[in-house]
This record gives structure tokens, sequence and C-alpha cells, in this order.
């Protein structure tokens, strides 16, 4: 249990990638902070096991990520139940599928605000209390695509691509605390928001769900299978270890082989 005694924040956390990054970071003792949007009961049932599997604590903190002001909350509440934040893992996101030139306004701004520029706020709210600590690690799940980009993505590669920069000049401003900042990118894993977009793909490119799966999502992934949320989870894990402590500033691919073609 090595993170014992340490703090972890997870945003987007009540499903897919990011609860199964809180389910690998309570496993080894630490007390987390779990975010996002669901079934109450079934939020509450998570934060219990969380809670459960650690021995320390587990808080849920349901704040819209697109508001500043509600970001600021959630941290404020993190401080207030465990006295800050050591692993800020940046994981919460959501997808839109068009043309760019149909491209609705409001999704781009939904999808710049969520995907990268909720990063820079907790991002700026966590590093004081990680430079006091001289420890931290800074988390992003980025994608395939912060390196590659895929037809009607506009506003999910431009933001993750960000984030990617973002991340980079984090590392360089705190790497002589202690503190490690890195993305993760995964190609296509298995969740609830690659399911969504099948329906828009299918319209966008005239598509049935099966040619979708195999056609679009799979056909760039070289191994023909979708990546997990475990093997996802247990890099963060490896992040958060002391042999991972001169790994910052880095962008690791887990994406069966897309991006290497
Ligand atoms: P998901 O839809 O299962 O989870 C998204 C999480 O974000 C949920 O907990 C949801 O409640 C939360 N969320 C949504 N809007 C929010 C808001 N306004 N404020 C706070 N929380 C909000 O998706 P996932 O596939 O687990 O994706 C997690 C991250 O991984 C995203 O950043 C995504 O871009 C990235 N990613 C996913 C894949 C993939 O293939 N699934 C690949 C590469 C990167």
């Amino acid at each position: 249990m090595f993170l014992m005694g340490k703090t972890a924040l997870i945003t987007g956390s009540t499903s897919g990638i990011g609860l199964a990054y809180a389910k690998a970071l309570a496993a080894e003792g630490a007390n987390v902070v779990i975010n996002g949007f669901g079934d109450p009961a079934a939020i509450e049932a998570e934060r219990r096991a969380l809670a459960a599997a650690s021995g320390a604590g587990a808080l849920y903190s349901g704040h819209d990520l697109t508001k500043v002001d509600q970001i600021e909350a959630m941290m404020a509440e993190a401080a207030s139940a465990f006295g800050g934040v050591d692993v800020l893992i940046n994981n919460a996101g959501t997808q839109h599928v068009a043309p760019v030139e149909e491209f609705p306004v409001d999704k781009w701004n939904l999808i710049i605000a969520l995907n990268l520029s909720s990063a820079f706020h907790t991002t700026r709210l966590a590093v004081p209390w990680m430079k006091e600590k001289r420890w931290g690690r800074i988390i992003q799940t980025a994608s395939a695509h912060s390196l590659a980009a895929s037809p009607f993505k506009s506003a999910y590669v431009t933001a993750k691509h960000g984030l990617a920069g973002f991340t980079k000049t984090v590392a360089l401003e705190t790497a002589t605390f202690g503190i490690t900042a890195n993305c993760i990118s995964p190609g296509y894993v298995w969740t609830p928001l690659v399911e969504n977009q099948i329906p828009d793909t299918m319209k966008a490119r005239g598509m049935t769900r099966e040619q979708v799966m195999n056609d679009v999502l799979l056909a760039g992934q070289p191994t023909k299978q979708f990546v997990t949320v475990e093997q996802v989870a247990a890099m963060a894990l490896y992040l958060c270890r002391d042999e991972a402590s001169s790994i910052t500033g880095a962008n690791m691919s887990i994406d069966g082989g897309w991006t290497a073609q």
C-alpha cells in the first residue's frame, strides 16, 4: 500500500477509465476524491467500496467541471477533507463527432472547457500544495488524439493536443519540486464515452454500427483489440511510484500501436 497517507483526486471518476484509476489508487491505500455525474445511489456504493478497499477516506464531489467556480469548490472540499491533493488525475472528458462546418458551437465550448481548461484550473490550485510537500503527481488522461487527428473530432483533437502541451509546460515548471506531470494517451478503450459516439459516427460516415466498430474504431488500432481500463489505471499507478520520479513531461501511449503507424 505505497500510497497510504496520500490523497488522490480523479476528475470524471464515476465511470470508465476514471473509476478504474480510483480503484487502483484506493487499493494502494490512498484517500480518494471522486467526481463526475451519475446515479447517486450507484456513486455512493462506489464511494463506500473505495473507502473499504483503501482503509482510508473516500469523498464524492459532484461538481460540474465546465464551471470555474465549481472546480474551485471541489478543490476546496478536497483540502478541507484531506488537507490537499498529492495525486491529481485530470480525466473528465467528453466527445462530439461532426464535420467542422457543422460543429455545434456549444459542443466546441463544452469540450474545450471540460477536456482542456478544467485541467488548467485543477492544476493551478493543486500545485501550491504539491510544492509545499515537495512531492506530487499530475496525470492527464490525454488520448492518441493528443498525438494524431481523426476527421470529425476537431474540438476533441484540439483539446487533447492542448492538454499535451500544457502538461509539458507544467512538468518544466515543477521539475525541481519532486512533482511530475505526464499524459497517458490511450487508443480506443471500451467505455461509455466510446459507446456513445457510435450513433453520431454512423450518421457522419453513413455506416452501420458494425462498420463503425471494425472500420473506424479498431481500424487504426493494430492489435484489433480495445485497451482495457485496468491497463490504463496500471500505468497511472506506475507513474505514482518512486521508480517513475524521472518520468516527467512525457506522453505515454497505450494504444495498441495506433500512433506507431
Ligand atoms: P466516460 O464517459 O466513461 O467517463 C467520463 C467521466 O467524466 C464520467 O465520470 C462523467 O460523469 C464525467 N463527466 C462528464 N462531464 C462532466 C462534467 N461536466 N464535470 C465533471 N465530470 C464530468 O469516459 P471515458 O472513456 O472513461 O473517458 C475518460 C477520459 O479518457 C476522457 O478524458 C477521454 O477523453 C479519455 N479517453 C478515452 C478513450 C476511450 O477510448 N474511452 C480514449 C482516449 C482517451
